[in-house]
């Protein structure tokens, strides 16, 4: 079996931390191929190592003194080798990066921290370091290289059987350090997975998992054990994000399960997402639900337009011309509406609403603002009927007014628009109605 185990920052951020991770990693014989975050923060005001970095950049580049800045990063290095016995010498080769600082690329000073986090941890496991610049291979356009990057992961698991990988950096064929965007640690584990086809690509966090809401609006709302990639981009894009769009594609494309697991909660059962979830008879309908505040709606009434060809095509046209990016498109038989963020349409609407006006000829054209999303995603929800109905009812019946409905096309969710200061207690009904109460009834967590 193959596992990828994948520890981000914070599960690296302090000795402490380490000592969760061997136990993890010994835990289970599979667990020998580890990619590392550099080390994060500690406590809520702490600073990440790679922020630091960055700073370190902005002093370089405008040259002012950072002596004392690279002191603290060596410092949190020191501290974690010290405590943990690791013998590999942290300072030596901190000093001999510090005093060629202003020679160094800014993406290779900023790649350091995964370096030195990686190199502790590889002697601390005993398992054998490899540097991601010699097997994460970058175009110079900035992507991957999947073909060369495949050929050299596999080569040194041949060689060495395990390892442990810096995430976040790899480099061109000639050798410059290349970094993915912030977060990238996720997207080396996920190439990493797919390079070696492995079984399950384990993403070792400080949350257990994905929860189906917002535990600021939801009390103690219930995690979640499956979800579809499908289900978690609708969340995701809804504002409820674990992972990283990029961080998934290369194992959603080869099919390899993510695990979402607690570093600090071991024994969690974490959140698994893959590309289906057989389903079971009584499987909850709702998996999560999650949403976002601050959009606008402009609805267009047209009499007869069901029998007039391309008048939506030349409304969203305009929205397109002003460089605007669209969310929704509810549409009626004589109308439809068009919702976008508020905040990308602040200083044009008027004039896209007068373009509207001027080409479409509309009978009515009206706006509704403060208008708040919430998307309710189940995969089940497509397989039993009246769902809809029942949500409608549900905020119906609590006085909340719904001001916009629409379904994604997979049925996997569906979209109410309710006015911004309904919000929480629009979630916190349908919550209530849809999983607390299945929760009760089966006497059952999430499954
Ligand atoms: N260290 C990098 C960051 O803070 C990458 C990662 O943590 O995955 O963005």
């Amino acid at each position: 079996m193959i596992k990828i185990a994948k520890f981000g920052g914070s599960s690296v951020a302090s000795a402490e931390q380490f000592k969760k991770v061997k136990k993890i990693v010994e835990a289970d014989p599979d667990r020998r191929f580890i990619v590392v975050s550099a080390a994060g923060k500690r406590f809520p005001d702490d600073n990440k190592i790679t922020d630091l970095l960055l700073l370190v950049n902005a002093h370089v580049q405008y040259h002012v003194d950072c002596t004392a800045l690279l002191a603290d990063i060596e410092q949190r290095f020191v501290d974690i080798a010290d405590e943990l016995g690791v013998e590999w010498p942290v300072a030596e080769k901190f000093e001999t990066f510090a005093s060629n600082i202003k020679k160094h690329s800014p993406e290779y000073v900023v790649s350091r921290g995964e370096w030195f986090t990686a190199h502790i941890m590889a002697e601390y496991l005993g398992i054998p370091f490899v540097d991601a610049a010699d097997v994460i291979v970058f175009h110079h356009d900035g992507t991957v290289d999947m073909e060369r990057t495949s050929a050299r992961i596999k080569e040194t698991v041949v060689r060495h059987g395990a390892f442990v990988l810096p995430g976040f950096y790899g480099a061109t064929v000639d050798g410059a350090i290349k970094l993915f965007q912030r977060g990238g640690g996720d997207i080396t584990g996920a190439i990493v997975a797919r390079c070696l086809d492995a079984n399950v690509y384990e993403n070792w966090t400080d949350v257990s998992g994905f929860l189906s809401a917002d535990p600021r609006i939801v009390e103690n709302p219930r995690s979640i054990r499956r979800i579809t990639f499908d289900e978690m981009r609708e969340l995701s894009y809804m504002g409820a994000s674990v992972l990283q769009e990029e961080a998934i594609f290369p194992v959603r494309e080869a099919n390899i399960p993510i695990q979402i697991k607690n570093t600090n909660r071991p024994d969690d059962p974490g959140t698994t997402i893959r590309e289906t979830a057989e389903g079971s008879e009584d499987e909850h309908l709702i998996t999560g639900i999650a949403g976002r505040k601050d959009f606008m709606a402009v609805h267009v009434k047209k009499a007869h337009m069901s029998n007039m060809v391309g008048v939506v095509s030349r409304a969203l046209s305009i929205f397109e011309r002003y460089g605007v990016s669209i969310e929704h498109i509810p549409t009626g038989v004589d109308s439809f509406g068009v919702v976008v963020s508020s905040a990308d349409v602040k200083d044009t609407i008027y004039s896209i609403v007068n373009d509207i006006r001027r080409e479409i000829k509309p009978d009515d054209i009206s706006m509704v603002d403060k208008l708040a999303l919430i998307s309710v995603v189940g995969r089940n929800m497509s397989k039993r009927s009246g769902t809809s109905g029942k949500i409608f009812g549900a905020l119906g019946d609590a006085g909340i007014n719904i001001r916009m409905i629409t379904q994604s096309s997979e049925e996997i969710s569906i979209i109410v628009g309710v006015d911004n200061a309904d919000f929480d207690r629009a979630i916190q009904v349908i919550y209530e109605r849809f999983v607390r109460n299945e929760m009760v009834s089966t006497g059952k967590e999430g499954k």
